[in-house]
């Protein structure tokens, strides 16, 4: 469903060339959920960006859903990313103006929903979160975890197949932490596909597949085994 092949990137700066990501493979199918840790600087971001259709790659094919992504110009990216992909944010990214049920409601408006069908969207992921009762709050009523969730709706509300998350627990205590993590484990095993960037080793070996990356390369940890015994994507 999801195919990067020799993927790289770099960034031209003041005449300094720096490869943010360097012949990344992978696959994922239906229901994968990867967790992907590394050192800061080592490309995770720009991973996830290139994986979220928000960066396109300097070299590489990346295919999703059987069309190649990375022949695709901003226009065509953009309209992939609004059918297919979710977004969760370290920051939660709400707007602290609009009570919940208006913020889970800005997608559904963008992408042209009806009313009754968004008020059906923004009730059911509501309740999906835990937080039917609180719609008329505003973000800043909420708890870290709560916004969180708040932000997890938003990102599902559009019936997504892929859900990208950068760092969702980095603003959050550890029991928030691990309670927003049960959550993104019950939303994979409805069959969402997750890609989650994290710094909490914890964490990324909860989720069913693990991805070190460093200096750009990407590696798969095998289940069960140590860093030492690590399979290198680039390899295969
Ligand atoms: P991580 O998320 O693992 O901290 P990033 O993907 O943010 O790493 O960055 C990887 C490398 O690419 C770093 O050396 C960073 O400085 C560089 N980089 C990222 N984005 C840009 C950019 N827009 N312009 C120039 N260099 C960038």
């Amino acid at each position: 469903m999801l195919s990067m092949k020799h993927i790289s990137k770099s960034f031209a700066t003041d005449n300094v060339v720096t490869h943010a990501l360097r012949d990344i493979n992978l696959d994922l199918g239906e229901g994968d959920f990867v967790s992907v840790t590394g050192p800061s600087g080592s490309g995770k971001t720009t991973f996830l960006n290139i994986a979220g259709l928000l960066e396109s790659s300097t070299s590489g094919e990346y295919w999703l859903d059987g069309e190649d992504i990375s022949k695709l110009d901003d226009k065509g990216r953009s309209r992939m990313r609004n059918q297919k992909i979710g977004f969760i944010f370290q920051s939660f990214n709400l707007i602290p103006d609009l009570n919940l049920f208006d913020n889970v409601d800005v997608p559904l408006r963008y992408r042209g929903f009806n009313a009754s069908e968004r008020k059906k969207r923004i009730e059911y992921h509501l309740d999906q979160v835990g937080l039917a009762s609180r719609m008329k709050h505003l973000p800043s009523q909420l708890s870290g975890g709560q916004q969180q969730r708040v932000a997890i709706a938003r990102a599902l509300a559009t019936s997504p197949r892929f859900l990208l998350a950068d760092e969702p627990t980095g603003n959050l205590d550890s029991s928030m932490a691990q309670s927003v993590m049960s959550l993104l484990e019950d939303i994979n095993a409805n069959g969402t596909t997750i890609l989650m960037v994290t710094h909490d080793n914890g964490l990324a070996a909860r989720a069913k597949r693990q991805i070190f990356i460093k200096d750009g390369h990407a590696q798969e940890l095998v289940q069960g085994q140590h860093h030492h015994n690590i399979h290198n994507l680039a390899a295969v």
